[in-house]
């Protein structure tokens, strides 16, 4: 036999555990929901290897999670047929803190470390992991074995762990069992309905079988004279062969040959009806299973805002579901464009990533979903996949769809939308040229007619009939720009103004060359020419000749290009404006303040 060796936790992981054990405790139960969601990632991975070399379930074929509990020993075992690990996966994966889930989660925790009471708003939003494991076992056994290596026991008590070659030899075939032992509190663990009714809840669409060992009573047909005879053979020892003779004789014509008995037997129950959703026809789906799936996805622990399942045909067939959480991640900004994006791919149900970067494009990248096609390879690595022609059309059929759900919503949840997503939808337009005129039907602005931002087609609809441009004006604030004298004549005639007072308007309306057939005039630049009377603008000129050779070439010769008539102020004497193709004074700050 040889001896376990024993191993010290990396010193994050015995930080990880603290924090999980003290802020966790009143969401003990999500530690069912972690393991189960790591068998099943494990069943993904090796579903994943079988699909360029069958030899791999070799050991065993079934992909399946099993859930068992021993309340006579009060433990409670979590198994799969997954990947399982090796040895040095096992030192790697259970000791150390490289994994996504819980690293995110620290990282998290450690930006509200003071706060303590938010701690239990944000649980359920992160995979927490393994490690959670220690919230209702005082002792945690993994029994693992990998095709690659023979079978080990990880064993740990949260303060060390401990690696042996399993004695039993290969028993598990492959994959992985946990095997917890419950803490004294954390027994209801071991009800089978208490089991149940958690798995149900969290793990609903796990896309492999879950079962559990759990008890049923039925009624069986018991034959009455075999019961009867095995009475008598007892019977017969106590009391002598002649009575019983007599009694089974009676008996034979008086009573039926069976009778119903209750049984009780055990036996593995299949839980999880795993039909993916997104393989079901949306009628027959309820907001209310969309909305739990969404859930289970993305681990929000709000409902989205909007989604939306279709089935594309043509080039490439595929089902898609995409969601529009109701918030982004706070610090969306500080990583746009350096994260994967949210969207699983499947290629005939079967799960290949989600680290794939461009399913979507950047400013989209806040939609949460999944795609799933017959028409990708299965057999071929992620690689070869990723340069696949077809997901270029896929991406293509993904940004319309969801460009055509934003513009579906209703007034009140577009209000909504606009709210959080404004920003990306004024980059898209930056971005995705082939898409511009599509977003740009989505597109609200600040407006001199309203409190209430407007979408750039309403505007059109308000231009005065000789009008052919739309007029904008760009600064910090609504209140800065309405006060500005280029706008005074504007107003004044009657025209309606948009206010860009987001930093990235401004460059947006700039990649923008027309709405609807109508260019946009910066009021703020020359060019802008409205219905002026020639004669008077030419006298003007005569007039003031003298002043104007005198501020372009000498007074302000140094701060200006030139001096010109200005036919767009009312009360105000002057005004700077910007030239046709320069900076606008907008630009100008905005390029200063990102500079310090
Ligand atoms: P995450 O799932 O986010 O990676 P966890 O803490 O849940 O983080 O798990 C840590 C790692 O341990 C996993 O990434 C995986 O490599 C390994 N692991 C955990 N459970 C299993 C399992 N049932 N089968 C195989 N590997 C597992
Ligand atoms: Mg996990």
């Amino acid at each position: 036999k040889k001896k376990a060796e024993s191993y010290k936790f990396e010193a994050e992981v015995n930080r990880m555990m603290k924090l999980i054990i003290n802020s966790l405790y009143r969401n003990k139960e999500i530690f069912l929901r972690e393991l189960i969601s790591n068998a099943s990632d494990a069943l993904d991975k090796i579903r994943l290897l079988s699909l360029t070399d069958a030899s791999v379930l070799d050991a065993n074929p079934e992909l399946a999670i099993r859930i068992k509990a021993d309340q006579e020993n009060k433990m409670l075992h979590i198994s799969d047929s997954g990947i399982g690990m090796t040895k040095s996966d096992l030192v790697k994966n259970l000791g150390t803190i490289a994994k996504s889930g819980t690293a995110e989660f620290l990282s998290q925790m450690n930006d509200k470390e003071n706060v303590k009471h938010d701690l239990n708003d944000m649980i359920g939003q992160f995979g927490v992991g393994f490690y959670s494991a220690f919230l209702v076992a005082d002792k945690v056994l993994v029994t693992t074995k990998n095709n690659e290596d023979s079978q080990y026991i990880w064993e740990s008590d949260a303060a060390s762990f401990s690696i042996v070659n399993d004695p039993r030899g290969d028993s598990l075939k492959r994959g992985t069992q946990i095997s917890l032992e419950l803490k004294e509190e954390a027994s209801d663990f071991l009800e089978v309905e208490t089991l149940k009714n958690l798995i149900r809840k969290y793990s609903q669409f796990i896309n492999f079988p879950i079962y559990i060992w759990s008890s049923k009573t039925i009624q069986v047909d018991e034959p009455i004279e075999d019961l009867e005879d095995e009475k008598k053979e007892e019977d017969k020892k106590v009391e002598g062969d002649e009575d019983a003779k007599v009694e089974e004789a009676d008996e034979k014509e008086e009573k039926p040959k069976t009778k119903k008995v209750d049984k009780t037997i055990w036996d593995w129950e299949q839980l999880n009806d795993y039909k993916p959703i997104w393989t079901r026809k949306p009628a027959d789906i309820s907001d209310q299973e969309y909305n739990e799936f969404y859930k289970a996805l993305t681990k929000d622990r709000t409902d989205p805002l909007t989604k939306i399942h279709f089935v594309a045909e043509g080039e490439v067939t595929f089902k898609a579901v995409l969601f529009v959480p109701q918030a982004q991640p706070q610090d969306s900004f500080n990583r746009y464009g350096t994260s994967t994006d949210n969207i699983k791919l499947y290629v005939r149900r079967v799960f290949i990533t989600d680290e794939f970067t461009d399913m979507l494009p950047k400013y989209l990248s806040f939609i949460q979903g999944l795609v799933d096609s017959d028409d990708l390879p299965l057999n071929v690595s992620r690689e070869t996949l990723q340069q696949h022609k077809l997901l270029k059309v896929i991406r293509k059929k993904l940004i319309r769809k969801a460009l055509d759900m934003f513009k579906k919503l209703d007034p009140e949840t577009y209000k909504k939308f606009w709210a959080e997503y404004s920003t990306n939808m004024k980059l898209g337009v930056i971005e995705d040229p082939a898409n511009r005129s599509r977003i740009a039907k989505l597109l609200m602005f600040q407006s001199s007619s309203s409190t209430e931002p407007t979408s750039l087609s309403d505007y059109v609809k308000r231009m005065k009939p000789k009008q052919d441009h739309i007029y904008y004006i760009a600064g910090s604030s609504r209140k800065e720009v309405e006060s500005s004298p280029f706008v005074e004549r504007l107003l004044h005639k009657g025209y309606e103004i948009l206010y860009l007072v987001e930093a990235v308007d401004e460059y947006t309306l700039s990649s923008l060359p027309e709405f609807e057939g109508k260019k946009f005039q910066n009021i703020a630049k020359e060019g802008l020419s409205i219905s002026a009377n020639k004669e008077k603008t030419e006298a003007l000129k005569t007039q003031f000749e003298p002043l104007l050779k005198w501020l372009g070439e000498k007074a302000l010769k140094d701060q200006i290009s030139k001096a010109e008539i200005s036919e767009r102020l009312s009360d105000s004497p002057c005004a700077l404006v910007a030239s046709m193709f320069g900076w606008t004074g907008n630009m100008e700050r905005l390029a200063m303040s990102n500079a310090h």
